[in-house]
């Protein structure tokens, strides 16, 4: 590498231009090309879209020596690869699923190479230093860099292996890259791989075209079927298990006429690589899916995503929201959710090994704040990623119909008492009898109808039981019993002792009259 020539701004441009066919930079590319150019190592922060791949894409070119790209995962590395290729630019990928290793290998020692592609776990393989020793090396290129947190929603172990390696080129800028990044994993990724605090650049995260709705489940098969007739362009539903992605893709064909196909990596790979070309190409086909679609699909004219429950963070949600509207026309964020599904959620935590339990736990309680706030969703978002937005968006469920909170921390002691009362291992149905008197042969076995709690919610109170429970369950103040009753957790000493308190959104009039027909 030679610090001592940087390209002029017109050299950068040219290649710009010249290479890959753009007339200007986006956003934050043009800082963060610039620092790499001048051999500073640097933090990118960027959201999905914005334009990862050319701040190292264009340096690769412009650099002596090749670009070394560390990248999670063989799929995500072929697409670069073909794009990249497809700009004439001399790349290869290094991989246990590649033949012509030997072939790449010696491109590489002649510097034939602009960009070479490799996984993690290829860092720690000390024949890989020896060919690294071997070669020119311009730039080392972290793809989504917060593997290496335990901060981060998707930790690889082989990323931490990088910093050694690294570390033997110490003349050899690094660039880290990733989309998502709370404050925790940022400081984490600048500590593990070497990159100074003010080499952090972080793009605007506001993708004000995307209107967030965030909604209770009542009825999830009608919510959604709502949403798709609502939305006529190219649409992606997520669902939470495979089973669901099936059962949700057929039932919304026949419900709705509209062509809609399934993806999970249960399916054979020709079947999603079908099902993918199809949507891509599409200009009104509804995809149903697990998360495990969407990485590096370049479609921008998806007009709306639903989850059909919650996403794992508030990164993922993002993440996922975040593959609707690229072309920056008008596009919707649809989220309908349950307390069944933070149950869930805080039952895995369970399986988490303890050091990530704190983490994850943070993550969890992020999600439910963001999906129980009154206030602007978009807000909430952006301050989550470091950012000061202002209050109010304009574009979200809560900006354009605003909601209520009320105090429900004495209906919530009501009910957190009436679970401990009757031995925590009853499901809300039992206890909602309880709370409102309702004597049938069930609670007079139990002798229910002695306790003190029995009949003790008045009748303002008995409608908000429904919310209040999702609320709790949502925080971990109640938690699923193996047997589908319900116990107290988090929190829930506090609340019965008066230390902490409880609200609840209360939905606008509308909403609320529809809703309590439906029941949950
Ligand atoms: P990311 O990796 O950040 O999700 P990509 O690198 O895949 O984003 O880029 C997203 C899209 O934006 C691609 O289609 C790319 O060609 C396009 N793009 C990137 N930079 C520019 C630019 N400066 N001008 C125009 N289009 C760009
Ligand atoms: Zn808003």
């Amino acid at each position: 590498w030679t610090p001592a020539a940087p390209p002029t701004p017109d050299a950068v441009a040219k290649s710009l231009h010249d290479v890959f066919g753009f007339n200007g930079f986006r956003g934050v590319q043009n800082q963060v090309v610039d620092r790499v150019l001048h051999g500073q190592s640097t933090l990118a922060i960027m959201p999905t879209g914005a334009g990862k791949s050319l701040t190292y894409q264009l340096p690769a070119v412009m650099l002596q020596g090749t670009c070394v790209v560390v990248s999670p995962l063989i799929a995500l590395m072929h697409d670069q690869l073909r794009s990249a290729r497809a700009n004439g630019i001399r790349a290869a990928t290094l991989t246990s699923a590649d033949t012509d290793r030997g072939q790449t290998m010696d491109a590489f020692r002649a510097g034939e190479l602009d960009l070479l592609y490799i996984a993690p776990e290829r860092a720690s393989q000390s024949h890989f230093r020896e060919l690294l020793m071997s070669a020119r090396i311009g730039l080392f290129a972290i793809d989504e860099a917060h593997c290496v947190s335990e901060w981060g929603h998707d930790f690889r172990p082989d990323y931490r292996l990088l910093r050694p390696l690294l570390d033997a080129f110490p003349q050899v800028p690094r660039l880290a890259l990733t989309a998502t990044a709370d404050h925790h994993t940022r400081a984490d990724i600048l500590a593990q791989l070497g990159i100074p605090e003010d080499g952090m650049i972080i793009a605007g995260f506001d993708r004000p075209n995307i209107r967030y709705t965030i909604q209770p489940r009542d009825n999830a098969m009608r919510q959604i079927k709502a949403v798709v007739e609502d939305n006529p362009g190219p649409g992606i539903i997520y669902a939470p298990t495979r089973a669901r992605v099936e059962q949700l893709a057929e039932s919304l064909a026949t419900a709705t006429g509209r062509r809609v196909l399934p993806y999970h990596a249960g399916l054979p790979p020709e079947v999603r690589a079908r099902n993918q070309a199809a949507f891509v190409a599409s200009e009104d086909m509804v995809m149903v899916a697990t998360v495990a679609f969407g990485m590096g699909i370049d479609k921008p004219d998806v007009r709306f995503v639903a989850h059909a429950g919650i996403p794992k963070s508030i990164e993922g949600y993002y993440q996922e929201t975040g593959r609707a509207g690229r072309d920056g026309d008008p596009s919707v964020a649809v989220m309908f959710w349950g307390a069944d599904d933070f149950a869930r959620a805080r039952q895995r935590l369970s399986e988490i090994e303890p050091h990530r339990l704190q983490s994850e736990r943070q993550r969890l309680d992020s999600l439910a704040g963001l999906v129980e706030t009154a206030a602007c969703r978009r807000a909430v978002l952006l301050r989550h990623f470091g950012e000061q937005p202002a209050e109010t968006c304009g574009n979200c469920d809560n900006c354009i119909n605003p909601v209520g909170v009320v105090d429900v921390t004495d209906v919530a002691r009501k009910l957190l008492s009436a679970v401990y009362r009757t031995g925590q291992s009853y499901g809300l149905g039992h206890l909602e009898k309880v709370l409102t008197g309702v004597a049938d042969d069930r609670v007079l076995q139990r002798g229910h109808d002695q306790l003190s709690v029995f009949g003790i919610l008045t009748e303002e109170e008995k409608p908000m039981l429904k919310a209040l429970a999702r609320a709790l369950q949502a925080r971990g103040s109640l938690t699923p019993t193996e047997h589908g009753g319900l116990m107290l957790g988090g929190d829930a000493r506090e609340i019965l002792k008066g230390e902490a308190s409880v609200a609840i959104v209360v939905p606008p009039k509308t909403e609320r009259k529809r809703r309590s027909k439906g029941g949950d």
